[in-house]
């Protein structure tokens, strides 16, 4: 920002509010009262706008905020958000998982819907905080592996209609509670989407992580559920190609029809799919450690590859990655009729090479070892 007085987004200019009625704990596993989240004590605020810039951070009470009905953000979906855990380690200690990536994304999704920039560092300073205050009494240490659910927000506040760039924002991060969604038993059984519905274009902002793409995916959830499937796997194009399983993202492994052992998930080029902190993870370890046996692909294939390497028996694992369903093995999907069926595993517990990834994965969240991505609060 080169204006003088217009403040850049700064996280040591937080100032500290703190409640005088702390809500009491929850018992282990109640996530929600009468079907609202239960957050922690405190939120992050910040205000923008174009005249001043980023004001001065504050830590407060969680609690209600006024909007104007005229407000941006409740007409043109001007909101972005992340989600990102915070985990209570087998050593005690309190760990984000590569949150610098989660601001970063946040950064490039509110640059694409008209919201202000920022320092990424700044937020995870702010989020690192938030967790400084509350961590230590809503994930205490006799909670070793269980976990808390971030989601810094921002969305235009300026109470203006007219469809134009907001001139003032909001960012907030809270903290709630979110039970586990990893592994539903007997795996998880998946949807895909109806003919006439796709989930995100190219050119369009399938990959950004903005309000605007999740509500109208709901009611294709909804429906998928009702007929006793966990979420949609999204296709795209008149190929029919694999993008996303609901709000995570999808890999398969099957077997090449040499015989090679392939990691299989489609790839960001088109800025289709959400650049999921769990799938590039998932990637990275995987060309790490088992670059000998297996092969890790990013690219397009289609439903029709799927059912393909299925019926020839060469379908050996898929599963869906994400920061809420975690690592979770797919053992079902429903196309048009048909049903293709995936080893997952014993119970739908995961397949091999899902189970090592997974197990990777859990070992760095939860302090089994010490790690790079296991930022520690
Ligand atoms: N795809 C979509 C559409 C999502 O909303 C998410 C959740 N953020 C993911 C994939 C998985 O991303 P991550 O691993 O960063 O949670």
């Amino acid at each position: 920002v080169s204006q003088p007085n217009v403040h850049e987004l700064d996280a040591s200019k937080l100032s500290y509010n703190f409640t005088q009625n702390p809500r009491e704990l929850p018992a282990l596993g109640v996530t929600q009262d009468n079907g609202n989240s239960i957050c922690t004590d405190h939120m992050i605020t910040v205000k923008w706008s174009a005249k001043n810039g980023w004001e001065a951070p504050e830590l407060k009470p969680f609690g209600p905020f006024t909007l104007m009905p005229t407000a941006s953000v409740l007409h043109y979906a001007t909101e972005c958000f992340e989600g990102l855990k915070v985990y209570r380690g087998h050593d005690g200690k309190l760990r984000l998982f590569r949150p610098d990536r989660n601001c970063e994304r946040m950064l490039m999704s509110s640059v694409r819907i008209s919201l202000p920039s920022f320092p990424p560092k700044e937020l995870e300073k702010l989020i690192i905080s938030l967790m400084s205050v509350d961590g230590p009494k809503w994930l205490p240490r006799d909670r070793a592996g269980s976990f808390l659910y971030l989601r810094p927000t921002m969305i235009g506040t300026q109470s203006q209609l007219g469809v134009q760039a907001p001139s003032e924002a909001l960012l907030y991060i809270i903290c709630s509670y979110m039970a586990p969604m990893d592994s539903p038993a007997g795996g998880m059984k998946l949807h895909t989407s109806p003919d006439d519905m796709i989930r995100a274009w190219a050119g369009g902002f399938g990959y950004a992580k903005v309000g605007a793409n999740y509500g109208p995916s709901l009611l294709a959830t909804k429906e998928a559920r009702a007929r006793g499937y966990h979420q949609i796997l999204w296709l795209y194009g008149g190929t029919g190609e694999c993008t996303e399983a609901g709000a995570s993202n999808f890999f398969v492994v099957w077997k090449t029809r040499e015989g090679k052992t392939q990691i299989v998930t489609a790839p960001l080029d088109d800025r289709v799919i959400l650049a999921g902190v769990t799938r590039s993870s998932v990637l990275a370890l995987a060309r790490e450690r088992l670059a000998d046996e297996v092969e890790i692909v990013e690219r397009k294939y289609t439903i029709d590859d799927v059912i393909e390497a299925s019926a020839e028996g060469r379908l050996i694992e898929s599963f869906a990655s994400g920061t809420a369903y975690f690592i979770c093995p797919i053992s079902h999907i429903h196309h048009r009729g048909r049903d293709i069926h995936i080893p997952a595993g014993k119970g739908g517990e995961g397949a091999p090479i899902t189970l090592r990834l997974k197990k990777w994965l859990v070992d760095i969240k939860y302090g089994g070892v010490d790690h790079p991505w296991g930022v520690v609060v």
